[in-house]
């Protein structure tokens, strides 16, 4: 590609350099790009994708692909696609994301503060719950989530809990979407323990990514 002057479509500068068309549609300078890869996991059922964005780099995209098949045992393939978003677009999608989370650290502080109108929850299978359970900690398998539903009070804060993070964005946006107030420990029990491999999350980002790559929503878990 050559060095074009062009009107930048995010910082509005005038600029000599190679143009980037971002995902968004917007010609954009080298300053405003942001490289992301959405890593799309094939679930074995129902040939569904489940896409997740890193800003990361491919590598870690494949570390990422590979956690998840381990975590879940519901994906039997992977896919990984380059694409270019505006880094405010990136800033402005998961700032204000609708999903918080709350650092290890932080919840450590607020435990040792009372925890007080904080409920935790960990939604790990029962076998990964036996030897780590954070004391405290109410226990529901992820796939009982929606029939025990009931259980759970809107009054209060769920800090929903996984292995690394994942699971727990979508049973967040699910709690979310049926009223309850939720965050999700980052980095899962990893996090907590110390070992938080820790990747720039960016669902909605992708999600929208996707829907401009004209995925239907229903296709994504
Ligand atoms: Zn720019």
């Amino acid at each position: 590609m050559n060095v074009q002057t062009i009107v930048c479509d995010v910082c509005g500068n005038e600029k000599q350099c190679i143009p980037y068309e971002a995902e968004t549609g917007d010609v954009i300078c080298e300053n405003c790009l942001q490289i992301c890869y959405v890593v799309a996991m094939k679930d074995k059922k129902s040939n569904r994708y489940f896409s997740v964005g890193i800003k990361g780099t491919y590598e870690e995209g494949e570390i990422l692909a590979k956690q998840l098949i381990n975590d879940f045992g519901t994906f039997e393939d992977y896919k990984i696609e380059k694409i270019m978003m505006t880094k405010h677009f990136i800033e402005a999608t998961t700032s204000g994301r609708t999903i918080t989370e709350i650092s290890p650290r932080e919840l450590k502080k607020h435990l040792k503060d009372g925890g007080k109108s904080i409920c935790l929850l960990d939604i790990r299978e029962d076998f990964e719950v036996e030897k780590d359970l954070i004391p405290g900690a109410v226990h529901i398998p992820i796939q009982r989530i929606p029939a025990r539903i009931h259980e759970l009070d809107r009054k209060k804060e769920y800090i929903i809990i996984c292995t690394a993070g994942y699971r727990a964005l979508y049973i967040c946006e699910f709690l979310q979407e049926n009223g309850y107030k939720v965050k999700t420990l980052k980095g899962g029990m990893l996090g907590w323990k110390g070992l938080g491999f820790v990747v720039p999350l960016a669902v909605s980002t992708m999600k929208a990514a996707s829907k401009l790559r004209g995925r239907k929503k229903d296709d994504l878990l």
